[in-house]
Parts: C-alpha cells; sequence; structure tokens
C-alpha cells in the first residue's frame, strides 16, 4: 500500500505522518474535572493500547485538571478546546503534547497569535479537526460539501502558517462516509501535513463499527491517514479495539491475537458460537500478535487451524488441536477452551 507522504510530528514521543505507524487515537468520556476518573479511564485506555489520548476542556476547571492529568498518564494528552484562547494557554502551560483547535474560530488576531507562539516554544502541535455540522456560513455555495470542509479547513491552515507555525495536523470529519471521503481526498494533494482520520458521530457500536471500517479503511486503502480515532457511542477501549481491528484487516499494524472463527451451518456438531466468544474473550488480555482458529468442521477447519499459530477444527463433540501447522492432538468439546488457553500461554511465554 503506498501511502501518502506527509510531514513527520511528534505528538509527546509518538511520531505521526512520514513513515511513522498510523497511531490510534482516542477520547476520554469523563468528565475532565474530575481528574481522578479521567486518569483511570486513560490508565484503561493505555492497557488496550490506545496511543494518544484526547480530553475536552470546556472551561477553566476542566483546563488546570490536565496539569493533574498529565502526570499521571503515559500516552500523549491532547487538549481539546473551542473558541476560548485562555484554555489553550492554560492548556499549554499545563504540559500537554497537543492542542485541538481551530484559530478561525477565535475572533481576536492578537489572541490567536499568543496560543500560536506558546505552541510553539513548546513545540506543541495543533490539529484543525473541520466537521460538517460546524461550518462557515460564508463558503462559496458552488462547492460541494466535501470541497466547503476542505476550503474551511485550509482558511484555519493558512492563519497558522500566516504565523510561521506548521507542527499541523488535520482532519475533515462528517457523519456522510462519501462526504468524509471526499473531503480527505479534496485536502490531501493540497497541503503536507499528516491526516486524523475518522468518521464522526458514527453511532453504538454495532453500527458505528461498520460505518468507521467502511469510511477509514477507504481512506487508509488510498494511503491517506496518519492517526485515527473510531469516534463510537460507548465506552473509549471500544474504540481503540476498532480502530486496531481496522488496522490488523489491511495488514497495517499487529496489535494482539486476532481470532479466526466460521460462521458455523449445518456441518457444525458442537457449541462453536460459545467457545469461539470465550476464546475472544480470553484473548483481550494476550498482547503478542498471534493468529488463532476457531473452526467448526473437517471441511475448511484443518487448513485454518494449520494456518494459525493455533487452532482447533471441530467434529462431533471433539477438536483436533493444531500448533503451528502441526496436528497435536484430539481433545474433548468440553477441553478446548481450557486446550487452547494452555497453548497460547506456552507459546506467549516462548516469545
Ligand atoms: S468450517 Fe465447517 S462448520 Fe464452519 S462454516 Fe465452514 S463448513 Fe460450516
Amino acid at each position: 500500500m503506498n501511502r501518502r507522504k506527509s510531514k513527520a510530528i511528534q505528538i509527546g514521543d509518538v511520531f505521526v505522518g512520514g513513515n511513522a505507524p498510523i497511531a490510534v487515537q482516542s477520547m476520554t468520556k469523563t468528565d475532565t474535572r474530575d481528574a481522578k476518573a479521567t486518569i483511570d479511564q486513560i490508565k484503561e485506555l493505555e492497557d488496550c493500547g490506545c496511543e494518544i489520548i484526547r480530553c475536552a476542556v470546556p472551561d477553566m476547571e476542566a483546563a488546570k485538571a490536565l496539569r493533574i492529568i498529565k502526570k499521571e498518564i503515559r500516552i500523549p494528552l491532547i487538549a481539546d478546546i473551542h473558541f476560548d484562547y485562555r484554555l489553550a494557554l492554560e492548556a499549554l502551560e499545563s504540559g500537554v503534547d497537543g492542542l485541538r483547535l481551530n484559530p478561525g474560530n477565535i475572533s481576536d488576531p492578537e489572541k490567536i497569535a499568543l496560543v500560536v507562539s506558546s505552541a510553539k516554544k513548546r513545540t506543541v502541535p495543533i490539529r484543525i479537526g473541520v466537521n460538517f455540522g460546524s461550518l462557515p456560513q460564508d463558503l462559496d455555495p458552488a462547492l460541494s460539501i466535501a470541497q466547503k470542509m476542505a476550503e474551511a479547513a485550509l482558511r484555519h491552515i493558512r492563519i497558522l502558517e500566516k504565523l510561521d507555525f506548521s507542527l499541523i495536523k488535520v482532519s475533515l470529519k462528517a457523519f456522510d462516509v462519501p462526504t468524509t471521503i471526499q473531503a480527505y481526498r479534496e485536502i490531501a494533494h493540497r497541503i503536507p501535513y499528516p491526516l486524523h482520520i475518522g468518521i464522526t458521530e458514527s453511532g453504538t457500536p454495532r453500527q458505528g463499527m461498520i460505518r468507521s471500517a467502511i469510511g477509514i479503511g477507504i481512506l487508509l486503502s488510498e494511503g491517506l491517514g496518519d492517526t485515527l480515532r473510531v469516534s463510537l457511542t460507548a465506552h473509549p477501549r471500544e474504540e481503540v479495539f476498532a480502530a486496531f481491528e481496522i488496522l490488523k484487516s489491511l495488514n497495517l499494524r499487529e496489535h494482539g491475537a486476532t481470532l479466526v472463527s466460521c460462521p458455523t451451518c449445518g456441518r457444525t456438531e458442537v457449541d462453536l458460537v460459545s467457545i469461539a466468544s470465550a476464546v475472544e474473550a480470553y484473548l483481550v488480555r494476550i498482547k503478542e500478535p498471534l493468529k488463532v482458529a476457531v473452526m467448526g468442521c473437517v471441511v475448511n477447519g484443518p487448513g485454518e487451524a494449520k494456518d494459525a499459530d493455533v487452532g482447533v477444527a471441530c467434529g462431533k463433540g471433539k477438536a483436533v488441536l493444531f500448533k503451528k501447522g502441526q496436528q497435536i492432538r484430539s481433545i474433548e468439546e468440553s477441553d478446548i477452551l481450557n486446550e487452547l488457553i494452555k497453548e497460547i500461554e506456552r507459546m506467549c511465554a516462548s516469545v
């Protein structure tokens, strides 16, 4: 896959753009003013593999809490700020690693200059985030929505460039998947900056993961995207899991175990749905990039199970266990989960 060449920037210790791996972001859903709850949620996300976290900063109390939060977490922290330059200045002084801020929404040029100067002094990048729902009213009505989104982003970008600031990241998000894809295509060849991609307000997990996988997947397959967030109406850990599954599906990142399981059919003679669900729940804790197969019968089962690091091909009340392409032994249906766990633990211990 040829990736678009973008300028490399650094958010804390995470490289974004250039040749860096596509980074997974999420956003806390706690009240940022409640520093303890926010820290606890970020720590949980760190354990899931989240690489960059963003917190909403609606007021000065939230901006001041960033200082406490920043000290307790390992991953880079981005402050999400709208309109109020004082919150941006406070966030920068708190030591955040990035800002999400649209400079065009701060009307006084002197106040914008203060924020940009502080960000520059600290080498803190600014993400310009254009959303379909908040486009300026004075854009050329002849433009398509995607073109308007790109044009709105360019306005913000020009403000930063005029202030000789280039640590920029850009996102253009809409709920509508084709609009979002077109907006990124519009902007990609006009700027050198890295792109943060996602489908905004994509809904609850069932709908949102599909919308996000299609939108983000198409963009990634066109080489667009340097960081991503899957926005879901759910706990943010679901966003991180979904983001890695999208990246893993395109072979762009490795992260934890991958479960290969068949859909079951009239040939299945074990309770494969329960077994696969239990294996999936267990695999959440595995950090190594293992492929684990749980297959229902001897038609496709042995092939997939052999191809995996470890797997089972089930028959009537029994299964054959495979490891690294070799048939190991036959096991009872009731032992499938325990035997797989034993083999996986052995494999992880030897890595
Ligand atoms: S692997 Fe076997 S049981 Fe599973 S869907 Fe395919 S044919 Fe059916």
